[in-house]
């Protein structure tokens, strides 16, 4: 049967209702570049802003084989046993080699999609970083609304999509593995700057004394590091997202960040900065692409960047010459 077309007040009625397939939709024309969903996403995501806010949002990161699915399968699940409702997006900027997404198209967190508490949004396709970290931004709001109180953004831990997730949640989480060669195993030291965690994975069987080593040795790295989140104290913590030790812990962490930041008044302020900063970067995209586009209308533009090029004009002498 033909699906119904998209209709704003039953969207906006399921979503608050708590309704996946409304929650679903929402999110699909968030997503959508159609104009006509954009419509809708704007008039949905005006309605639902004010249900939202009330969540605690984490960011997830780590190599491919960190084993984020599986953490995430696991303190998912935990959650949703402690009757919380759980919403896990994806932030996956697609390979630039293979054209695929790097957090697998395999299915994924097979259990927690069969809970009826959890929502799991894989990354939207096909558009650029900057594109997809705005849409997930939105999706969140959506998911609030829809009374989801724990929101995940997964993301691959290879250096591009870390700042733009690290910018919209209110804690960061470092999936480490122990011993994989280097201490930190191509992972950006900008992204451990960024964690207000590092977990050590994979802390099982054979693994488990290595991984305390592992753990030991990030959390003296941490020390010399001026906290991302002032006043907060990144940890190094060990944990199996396959057995489920260590995992609860990381939970009790993450609410004892919340518990402090929100005594001192910081939670929301911190959210405060990061909406300004996310308005800004949004009005700045625009304002570029509305110039370069009127640019490619007119001659000059093309002219100017031809002669800079070859050395012809100074390169300050043709951005001035442009702007008056
Ligand atoms: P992702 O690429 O970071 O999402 O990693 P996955 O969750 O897909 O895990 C990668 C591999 O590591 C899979 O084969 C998992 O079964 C395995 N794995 C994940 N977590 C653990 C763990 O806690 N302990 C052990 N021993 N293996 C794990």
């Amino acid at each position: 049967p033909r699906r119904r077309p998209l209709n704003v007040d039953e969207l906006y009625e399921g979503i608050i209702r708590g309704d996946r397939t409304a929650l679903a939709r929402g999110i699909t024309c968030v997503e959508s570049e159609a104009p006509r969903h954009q419509v809708i996403a704007r008039e949905l995501l005006r309605r639902c802003l004010p249900h939202s806010g009330n969540s605690i949002r984490i960011g997830i990161t780590g190599i491919p084989g960190a084993g984020k699915s599986q953490f995430l399968e696991c303190i998912g699940k935990l959650l949703c046993d402690a009757d919380e409702r759980v919403a896990v997006l994806a932030v996956d900027p697609s390979s630039s080699v293979t054209g695929g997404s790097i957090l697998g198209d395999k299915t994924r967190m097979e259990n927690l999609c069969r809970d009826v508490r959890a929502f799991i949004r894989p990354s939207p396709a096909g558009a650029t970083l900057g594109g997809v970290a705005a849409k997930t931004r939105e999706s969140m709001i959506l998911c609030e609304a829809a009374g989801y109180k724990v929101i995940f953004v997964e993301t691959v831990g290879v250096g591009q999509s870390e700042v733009a997730v690290r910018s919209m949640v209110d804690f960061f989480l470092l999936l480490q593995l122990a011993g994989a060669g280097d201490e930190l195993q191509g992972i950006k030291k900008g992204v451990i700057e960024m964690a207000d965690a590092i977990v050590v994975n994979k802390s099982d069987g054979d693994n488990v004394r290595r991984t305390k080593v592992a753990r030991g040795e990030y959390a003296r790295v941490l020390q010399h590091l001026h906290p991302f989140t002032e006043g907060w104290q990144p940890k190094a913590l060990c944990c199996s997202g396959l057995m489920g030790t260590g995992v609860w812990e990381i939970w009790e962490m993450v609410q004892e960040f919340c518990e402090k930041l929100k005594a001192e008044n910081r939670f929301d302020e911190i959210r405060s900065k990061q909406n300004a900063k996310w308005f800004r970067s949004l009005l700045e995209q625009r304002v570029l692409d509305a110039f370069y586009a009127k640019q490619s209308l007119d001659g000059e533009f093309a002219q100017l960047e031809i002669d800079v090029s070859e050395g012809r004009i100074p390169v300050i002498e043709a951005v001035e010459t442009l702007m008056t």
